[in-house]
């Protein structure tokens, strides 16, 4: 990590405030524990700091430093539904706490302030939106975004396909793949025999990590919930996840080039693991077994 001559008022007026709030506990990457253990700043030194960005003169924070209190949303006061609305939507599984998913890739400024739970059960497709767009749980709600990226596609789909995160193309638009990838996966879709508008296409972070670099894993982890709920509201009876990324957070699993095409579960719903569209335009040499997969979802759906 690059020298930043304000990290130390970072870290001290972030622990302040989580002792503020209560927090006895704070988990620490190795690094982090090395570093704490050959400096033992004085506590006077630590109280006399200025909160960061918190007066005029302050250089504030890095790309990187804790973000604000992250709010909940609004919950909202009424429920309208999609369809299916005889059938009970489960409660949504808890997000996974930051701490205890990412302890040992953290370091001391890359821990968000928002450690909540979400509860995202009494929101819709119509509602969840809203709630995406003020989102602030994570960093990237503050690196640039020009806007959240929900969903494209049929709410009532059979076939949902999840990908990683918004690109320039799909920032600039706020409809996920539409940029080189993304027409290249609508190019797959219309290859299953299906048309874009019948399925349904979201991704695991709604805001664009900067330079389309890939979500880091606390960011993923804070997002995840909204994608879960998302599953929920549609339903889908298959589900393709696109790349790494999805293939980390929705199912838990490392290694798409081994991994891809082979069923997996996710609360009853299967899955299909293969490639990210932007991965085959770097490699189309991959393209015939991203293929051979989505015919194993057409087969599936019972698409002839
Ligand atoms: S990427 Fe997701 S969790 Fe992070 S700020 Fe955006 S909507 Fe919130």
């Amino acid at each position: 990590m690059a020298d930043d001559p304000n990290i130390l008022d970072t870290v001290i007026s972030w622990l302040e405030k989580e002792k503020r709030q209560g927090r006895r506990r704070i988990r620490l990457s190795a690094g982090a524990q090395r570093v704490f253990a050959e400096t033992k700043p004085s506590a006077g030194a630590a109280r006399s700091a200025p909160a960061p960005g918190g007066t005029p003169g302050g250089s504030g924070r890095d790309a990187h430093a804790p973000v604000g209190t992250a709010r909940s949303p609004d919950r909202p006061t009424a429920t309208p539904s999609y369809r299916h609305t005889a059938t009970p939507v489960p409660a949504p599984a808890p997000a996974l706490q930051h701490e205890t998913r990412n302890a040992q890739h953290a370091t001391v400024s890359d821990i968000p302030s928002d450690l909540s739970m979400l509860d995202l059960a009494a929101y819709t497709l119509e509602t969840l939106p809203a709630a995406v767009a003020a989102c602030k749980r994570c960093r990237l709600h503050a690196l640039g975004r020009t806007r959240t990226v929900f969903s494209d596609g049929s709410p009532t789909a059979r076939l949902m396909f999840i990908g990683e995160g918004p690109g320039a193309d799909e920032d600039a638009q706020g409809v996920p793949f539409v940029g080189a990838a993304g027409q290249l996966l609508t190019r797959m879709i219309e290859a299953m025999r299906l048309k874009r508008g019948e399925v349904y296409i979201a991704n695991i972070v709604k805001c664009r990590p900067p330079g389309n670099r890939t979500p880091l894993e606390d960011e993923g982890g804070a997002c995840l919930p909204y994608v879960q709920r998302q599953v929920e509201l549609v339903k889908p009876e298959v589900i393709v996840v696109l790349g790494a990324t999805p293939f980390l957070h929705l199912l838990g699993q490392k290694g798409i080039m081994a991994g891809r095409g082979k069923w997996y579960d996710y609360r009853g719903i299967p899955v299909m693991a293969t490639y990210h569209p932007a991965f085959l335009l770097r490699m189309s040499g991959k393209k015939a077994e991203a293929w051979a997969d989505l015919q194993q979802v057409m087969k599936k759906l019972g698409i002839q």
